[in-house]
């Protein structure tokens, strides 16, 4: 039996960076993940977007999580020598003068003023984009590489013999007086970041996910050197490699797996045919499910009545900005008992049909 602080559970965003957190404080962790095709991680566009919705609002708290998460990214950079955080504005196609007024009406406001640029400048896209009446401009928005983040962390934990790439059975979990044991771990505690699997963990089965799956294009566009994420209807995200874009995504609450569809492959095709004059190629196609919940807030902390079980997830569509930071507050948590707030607490939706020794 081989004893560690901490055992961690999936090593998507929310995993990779719990585990990021916990050895800055030199805590002794394994992780286990078999890596599933379908998990958000792995498709996801990475951007951070600090100006959501028609009514052109605020994301929740974006004020400290655009800087936490930058801090971290970077840190990540500076720790393997890879580039994962790009500073990129999002252009968004306005339809009409309601829109374009509602849109140039928020930029003088005192709290948006920092993320709404005053001159939306369209640079490459000038002239090649369908129905648009005007754009708004949003700065201070990001794009991280979520796939090489996760990427070089495992090939870390796996050089480190800290990651095992097996499926977590929740039926080998043995509770002790302090401690619990994991075939030949014994653990201070398990923490559960399973993504959208976390709706079939016995322990967790009242956090209420409302899982949506996604589906996205990489193409190809010849010639287009567009700079800046582009949002009109579709996301139009510019990769690494030159003229490559993210393009994407769909969105479907009721599906019977985690594999691509073609229905969903000719909506994103239709929908991108619809917005753009370039002729371009489909290079690859990915799905996965978002671990998405009802109130669209993350769940981090302890089980109710087992606090030697943890749960960070719920990250839903915005998983890149909420991790660092919620990962970070976890471990403050954990280490240095510093209290978490009640709006991320598993208790919102703790009630009593959690049956007392049920799990
Ligand atoms: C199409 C799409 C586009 C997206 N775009 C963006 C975006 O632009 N910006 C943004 O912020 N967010 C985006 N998201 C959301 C983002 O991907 C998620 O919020 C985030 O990746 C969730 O991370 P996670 O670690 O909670 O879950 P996941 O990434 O799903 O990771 C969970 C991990 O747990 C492992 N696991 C599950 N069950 C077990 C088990 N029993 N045993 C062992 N391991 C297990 C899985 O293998 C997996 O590696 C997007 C999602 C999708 C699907």
């Amino acid at each position: 039996m081989t004893s560690i602080d901490y055992l961690i559970v999936g090593q998507g965003l929310a995993g990779t960076l719990l585990a990021h957190y916990l050895l800055k404080e030199n805590c002794t962790i394994k992780i286990i993940d078999p890596h599933f095709a379908g998990s958000a991680s792995k498709v996801a566009a990475g951007i951070i977007n600090p100006i959501t919705g028609r009514r052109v609002v605020k994301s929740w708290k974006i004020d400290t999580l655009i800087p936490f998460a930058k801090q971290c990214y970077q840190e990540i950079e500076a720790k393997f020598g890879i580039a994962i955080f790009q500073e990129c504005n999002i252009l968004r196609a306005l339809k009409n003068v309601k829109d374009e007024n509602l849109w140039f009406s928020k930029t003088a406001y005192y709290d948006l003023a920092a993320y709404l640029a005053e001159e939306p400048k369209t640079g490459a896209y000038a002239g090649q984009l369908k129905d648009v009446f005007s754009f708004g401009e949003i700065k201070q928005s990001a794009q991280v590489d979520v796939k090489l983040l996760m990427e070089t962390y495992r090939d870390y934990f796996l050089a480190a013999d800290l990651l095992q790439s097996t499926r977590f059975d929740h039926r080998q979990l043995v509770q002790q007086a302090n401690t619990i044991q994991y075939q030949d771990w014994e653990a201070k505690k398990v923490i559960f970041c399973e993504g959208h699997q976390a709706r079939f963990n016995p322990y967790f089965d009242f956090i209420p996910f409302e899982a949506a799956k996604g589906e996205m294009l990489i193409v190809h566009i010849p010639d287009s050197n567009f700079k800046k994420i582009l949002k009109h209807g579709i996301f139009i995200v510019p990769l690494k490699n030159k003229d490559h874009y993210w393009i994407g995504a769909t969105y479907e609450w009721e599906f019977e797996d985690d594999a691509i569809t073609q229905m969903a492959k000719e909506e994103l095709l239709a929908r991108l045919e619809k917005v753009l004059k370039l002729p371009f190629e489909v290079v690859a196609h990915y799905a996965a499910v978002r671990p998405t919940v009802k109130d669209r807030r993350p769940f981090v902390g302890l089980h109710p009545r087992l606090p030697n079980l943890g749960f960070f997830n719920g990250l839903g569509t915005k998983g890149t900005s909420l991790s660092p930071f919620w990962a970070k507050q976890f471990v403050d948590f954990l280490i240095h008992n510093i209290a978490l707030p009640e709006t991320v607490g598993l208790e919102r939706c703790y009630s009593d049909t959690v049956e007392e020794g049920k799990a």
